[in-house]
C-alpha cells in the first residue's frame, strides 16, 4: 500500500494510517483510518477514545474537512482501505444534522471503504454506498432496549440497528456485526442476537471482551454498581498492559469460542478483536466482505 509521508505529528492530517503503532495484538490489514468528526456523542460507558481524545464525549467537525480529504485523498493508491471509523462515530447524532457522510461518500469511490458505526442512520446512505466498493459494519453489544440504553446512551436501540442492517444486506451492501465488548455480567448472553444478526444478512461478526480502564469501569459502576463490583475483582485478577486490564485468558477464549461456535453454525465468519486468541475465520475487520455480492 502506498503511505502517505506523515510528519512527526499526524495531527493536521483527517486521513491517518491505522494502527500507526502496530499493535502486536492487531490482526487487521494495512488501512486508513478516518472520521468527519473528532470525539463522539454517544457516549457508550466502555469507549476508550477518551483516553487519547480531549472532551472526547463533546464531538466537534474537524474543520476544512472537504477540502482536506479531497487534497489527502489523492495521495493515496487506488483501492486502498479506508476505515471509517475506528474512533468517533461517522453516524453519530450531529450527523443527522450535519449530513457530512453523505457528501464525502462519492469521493471515496476509487477505494475500498469499511464503515463502522453503532447507528442505524448509515443505511440512509444506501443508495450511495451501495455504488462504492463498500462493507458496512454495525455494532450490536445486546438485544436488551434497557441495557443498551444504559451502556450506549445517545446509540440508536438495538432493534433499529438490526433493522438497518437488514436494509443495507436487502440493498446488496455486505454487512458484518460487532458484539463489542463484551461485559461479563452485563451483555454476555448473546445468543438470541446471533439469530437475529444471521436472519437480518450479517455474514461475519466481530467480537471482542471489554478491556477495563479505570475511567470506563468508573462509567460503569455508575450505571452497574453491582456488576461493576463483581468487574472490579474479576479484571483484577486477569493480565494488566500498561493500563489496561485483560480477563484471564482461559475465560476470554470460553466467551468468544462459545460465539464463534454460534456464528458458524449460521454460517458466518468470525473474528475476534486484539485479543491475541487464534480464533478467526475471516479478517477480523469484516473487510473481505467488500465488494463481495450475494
Ligand atoms: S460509538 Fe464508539 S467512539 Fe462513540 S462513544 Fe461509543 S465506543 Fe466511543
Amino acid at each position: 500500500m502506498a503511505k502517505i509521508k506523515f510528519p512527526p505529528t499526524t495531527s493536521i492530517y483527517v486521513i491517518k494510517p491505522f494502527d500507526p503503532w502496530r499493535s502486536r495484538l492487531c490482526t487487521c490489514p494495512e488501512k486508513y483510518s478516518f472520521s468527519p468528526y473528532t470525539g463522539c456523542g454517544h457516549g457508550c460507558l466502555y469507549c476508550y477514545i477518551t483516553s487519547y481524545i480531549p472532551n472526547a464525549f463533546s464531538p466537534r467537525e474537524k474543520k476544512n474537512l472537504y477540502g482536506r480529504l479531497v487534497r489527502e485523498l489523492r495521495k493515496i493508491k487506488q483501492e486502498s482501505l479506508l476505515s471509517i471509523s475506528n474512533s468517533s462515530d461517522p453516524y453519530q447524532p450531529m450527523e443527522k444534522r450535519r449530513r457530512l457522510m453523505r457528501k464525502i461518500l462519492p469521493l471515496l469511490k476509487p477505494f475500498r471503504i469499511q464503515i463502522v458505526t453503532k447507528s442505524d442512520l448509515v443505511a440512509e446512505d444506501s443508495d450511495v454506498l451501495r455504488d462504492l466498493n463498500s462493507a458496512v459494519s454495525i455494532t450490536v453489544t445486546t438485544l436488551d432496549r434497557s441495557v443498551a440504553k444504559k451502556m450506549e446512551p445517545q446509540a440508536p436501540p438495538p432493534e433499529k440497528r438490526i433493522s438497518a442492517l437488514k436494509t443495507l444486506s436487502d440493498s446488496d451492501i455486505p454487512v458484518s456485526a460487532r458484539i463489542d465488548p463484551v461485559i461479563p455480567y452485563i451483555n454476555e448472553d448473546v445468543e438470541e442476537l446471533v439469530d437475529q444478526l444471521s436472519e437480518a444478512g450479517v455474514r461475519h461478526i466481530t467480537s471482542s471482551t471489554y478491556k477495563m480502564r479505570w475511567d470506563s469501569l468508573k462509567r460503569i459502576r455508575e450505571e452497574f454498581p453491582e456488576e461493576g463490583e463483581k468487574l472490579k475483582e474479576l479484571y483484577l485478577r486477569g493480565e494488566r498492559t500498561g493500563n489496561t486490564y485483560y480477563l484471564e485468558r482461559e475465560i476470554r477464549i470460553r466467551i468468544l469460542k462459545n460465539i464463534r461456535d454460534m456464528a458458524l453454525k449460521h454460517g458466518m465468519s468470525f473474528a475476534c478483536c486484539r485479543e491475541g486468541l487464534n480464533l478467526n475465520t475471516g479478517v477480523c475487520d469484516g473487510s473481505h466482505l467488500i465488494g463481495v455480492k450475494k
